[in-house]
């Protein structure tokens, strides 16, 4: 059974961890990874396909430079808003063991 995909998020779920592994300082947990997804896909137009089993992987073959250029530029955009207003606070210090007086 063909489903709805958005292209545009294929492309960010595949480029976002080679962009991120170049960012070492940004914090890279679930929520903040889901925050720079969102925040980038809100940048860019959907770009829906119907897809069936490997589809989109032909489809990713075909994607244009551009395509890819401009998701990159979101990308980025959206590591960096994360990164300067994260959702959660702080993460814990190491060193200071928790739940102890
Ligand atoms: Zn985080």
């Amino acid at each position: 059974m063909p489903k709805l995909t958005n292209y545009m998020e294929f492309i960010v779920r595949q480029e976002l961890p080679a962009v991120l592994a170049s960012r070492p300082g940004v914090c890279q947990c679930r929520t903040c990874q889901m925050d720079i997804m969102a925040f980038a896909l809100n940048q860019l137009p959907p770009h829906y396909v119907a897809s069936s089993g490997g589809h989109i992987h032909t489809m990713v073959n075909i994607a244009s430079a551009q395509l890819k250029t401009q998701v990159l530029v979101a990308v980025v955009n959206a590591i960096n808003a994360v990164a300067r207003h994260p959702r959660h606070k702080a993460r814990p210090r190491p060193g200071r063991p928790a739940g102890r007086k």
